[in-house]
């Protein structure tokens, strides 16, 4: 191992990991669901926000204060992200860092926990599939924030699980968004790239 990488795991209790695009990619219809949402909201207010997300419109719920609406929505998002689920391709670079994470200096103590946008059937039958389930001790999906990434709530719901400073805990993630969520709470926050590339260096040499 010669490639120069910008972290360390020696000194990390936690690694955190987003799902989709870092884990595995999921092929769920995103713009009919996305659709589907939109319109369950304009139908039920009457009122047509201009809504950029997923999130943003579950956050017009949340300031609605409608819980019950927000669990149906939870239960639409699950459904589009199940209909497809065996078609999801896992990345097999990072299945390999978490078969093999005492490889790359990971203290074999450390616990990975997963911090996602997809519902926890989604992150837990994705880890499942990818036969990588029993490697993971903490899950935060969709259903169980009310502010969403770029918020970092997710994670500061980890760190609360497993007593840990935000030191002691690395999360990597496919988008802008994760990163930003990551330096909210003060979590050292990378790319999944740099990992894979990792990975492959590993491999090669
Ligand atoms: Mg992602």
């Amino acid at each position: 191992m010669t490639k120069k990488i910008p972290y360390s795991f020696t000194e990390k209790k936690v690694i955190v990991f987003d799902l989709d695009g870092t884990i595995v990619r999921l092929v769920a219809d995103w713009h009919s669901l996305f659709k589907a949402l939109n319109s369950r909201f304009i139908e039920k207010y009457q009122k047509a926000i201009n809504h950029e997300s997923m999130s943003a419109i579950l956050s017009s719920v949340v300031k609605l204060g409608d819980e019950e609406e927000l669990q149906l929505n939870f239960n639409l998002i699950q459904q589009y992200e199940l209909e497809n689920i065996t078609s999801n391709q896992p990345i097999k670079e990072v299945i390999y860092f978490i078969n093999n994470k005492e490889l790359f200096g990971v203290s074999p103590n450390a616990k990975l926990a997963v911090f996602s946008l997809n519902t926890r059937s989604t992150i837990l039958k994705s880890l499942e599939m990818a036969g990588i389930l029993d490697k993971f001790e903490f899950f935060v999906g969709r259903e169980d924030v009310r502010k969403w990434k770029p918020e970092p709530d997710g994670l500061l719901k980890i760190l609360d699980y497993f007593k840990v400073d935000a030191k002691e805990m690395i999360y990597f993630g496919d988008l802008e968004k994760d990163l930003l969520a990551g330096a909210k709470a003060g979590v050292e926050s990378y790319y999944i790239d740099t990992l894979i590339n990792l990975v492959r260096n590993i491999k090669k040499s």
